[in-house]
């Protein structure tokens, strides 16, 4: 089987979001599961040298865009077996950032146009093309298209992944007619029109063969009004094709056994040593040197999606506590401030790190004892899962994969490996915080047994890539 995976960003190379992580990851478990897999992204000026230094050129092609032909280089380089092709435009991806340009809705027809092409020139056809979010959703429209006057591409099958409904690139209908030069018989309902715009999801979900989102349960909330971003309709409409496959995480990256950014490593067996990071941290960030006390962790995008107008609800109750708060991440300025403001007030109590760290997140993982995710939808999220694997216990909402991943834990049975609430309110998630923080201080058994279960939850790329196969086979 041969599969081509296209998208706007993988770990190593190039990483935002959890997206990244997926893209790095499941492509070498389905290589290790005999797939030929292969993946193509956009060469952003961001990718380390280190990188750019090893890749190797092939050749460049014409990229017809609008009335213009662009310059594509493709590039390959391979990493543990697999093969990574980059597609290069300096105008287009030679810009600090990935995404937020005026142009974004030019640079990624350029992207799906330039994927379709450089097919015709690489000694690869794919019998799936599978395309990640917005950035490539209008691949699978393309190759519809192309279909019928290029015999190359009559095979090929496409699976399209969402793994955020909310970024979904919806630009003028133009972008559509004049850049992609799709016909604007394309432009309705049925096709890619969005309220008078055009949305580059929708054409990954209504041309793809079949989709699929990265959790059970978000695959059925997103048939809902809350979650559905306008798009329910025709996602209740498609939902023969829809599928909910939960992200793994990378097992042999994120291991407390060995992972090289921690302050040391540690396993259950020497779970004494979880402590030894906890307080290097404490000193490192400028907090109280005290190993009884909980240290709750936050390392997100501060947005409103990853539930932060909750903490911002309850954060003097959250303070008032004898805990440590520790926070890694930047995103909306409200949110920044509100840190920044009570780490003045509380230097004792709270260190905010307003940076995209990712030694530092390894640290904080490693170092914390309860991760806080109270997210008001998560698709997946892959913080939880790395949070479980350095067993440090999670709190988030019931929602998405956070209700896949955590369960609760049950004071009969025993069972559970975090803590969860249900509704997106403020003084639910403070209480849950509270039941922890009380389970901590006070029955140190019990929090040892969360500690075991958490670190023996099985969430690894092994069992997902799986399903990943099964779907594929499906549709072949
Ligand atoms: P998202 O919706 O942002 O993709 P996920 O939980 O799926 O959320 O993945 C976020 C990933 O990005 C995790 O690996 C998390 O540790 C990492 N991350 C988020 N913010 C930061 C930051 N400021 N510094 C380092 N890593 C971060």
């Amino acid at each position: 089987m041969k599969i081509l995976h296209v998208a706007s960003e993988a770990v190593p190379f190039i990483k935002t979001g959890g997206l990244a992580d997926v893209i790095g990851s499941l492509p070498v478990e389905l290589k290790k599961q005999g797939v030929d897999v292969r993946v193509v992204l956009p060469k952003y000026k961001d990718i380390p040298v280190k990188f750019t230094e090893q890749m190797k050129w092939i050749k460049s092609i014409d990229v017809p865009v609008g009335w213009r032909n662009q310059f594509c280089g493709i590039e390959e380089l391979e990493l543990d077996g697999v093969k990574y092709y980059f597609l290069d435009n300096r105008y287009y991806f030679g810009r600090d950032g990935l995404y937020g340009f005026v142009d974004d809705g030019e640079r990624f027809s350029f992207f799906c146009k330039a994927v379709v092409e450089f097919l015709q020139h690489v000694d690869f056809i794919p019998d799936i093309v599978h395309c990640h979010d917005w950035h490539s959703g209008m691949v699978p429209l393309i190759l519809t298209e192309k279909k019928s006057i290029e015999p190359l591409y009559s095979d090929v099958k496409t699976v399209f992944t969402v793994h955020n409904l909310k970024f979904q690139g919806v630009f003028p209908k133009e972008v559509l007619t004049d850049l992609l030069q799709i016909s604007d018989l394309y432009f309705n309902l049925d096709g890619v029109e969005f309220y008078n715009n055009i949305s580059f999801m929708k054409g990954g979900i209504n041309f793809s063969h079949v989709f699929n989102t990265v959790s059970p349960t978000y695959a059925q909330e997103i048939k809902h009004p809350f979650f559905g971003e306008k798009l329910e309709g025709l996602i209740c409409y498609r939902h023969e094709k829809l599928r909910g496959i939960l992200n793994g995480l990378d097992y042999a990256k994120y291991n407390p056994a060995v992972d090289p950014l921690i302050f040391e490593n540690y396993s259950l067996d020497t779970i004494e040593k979880k402590y030894t990071n906890k307080m290097v941290l404490q000193t490192e960030l400028g907090l109280p040197h005290r190993r009884e006390v909980p240290v709750i962790a936050i390392v997100s995008r501060l947005t409103e999606q990853k539930g932060l107008p909750l903490v911002e609800g309850v954060i003097s109750e959250m303070l008032g506590m004898d805990v440590q708060f520790i926070i890694l991440g930047t995103g909306d300025k409200k949110y920044e401030e509100l840190f920044h403001r009570a780490q003045e007030q509380f230097p004792h109590k709270i260190s905010f790190s307003n940076t995209f760290n990712e030694g530092l997140a390894q640290k904080i993982y490693a170092g914390s004892d309860i991760y806080l995710m109270p997210s008001l939808f998560e698709p997946c999220g892959l913080s939880q899962l790395i949070a479980l694997r350095y067993g440090t216990i999670p709190v988030v909402r019931e929602t998405g994969g956070l209700k896949d991943t955590v369960t609760p834990y049950n004071k009969y049975t025993g069972e559970g490996n975090g803590f969860s609430f249900e509704n997106y309110n403020a003084h639910e998630m403070l209480y849950t915080i509270e039941r922890a923080v009380n389970i901590y201080y006070n029955e140190k058994h019990i929090w040892y047994h969360l500690i075991k279960n958490a670190m023996e939850s099985d969430f690894s790329w092994e069992k997902s890539a799986k399903v990943y196969l099964e779907m594929y086979k499906e549709i072949l």
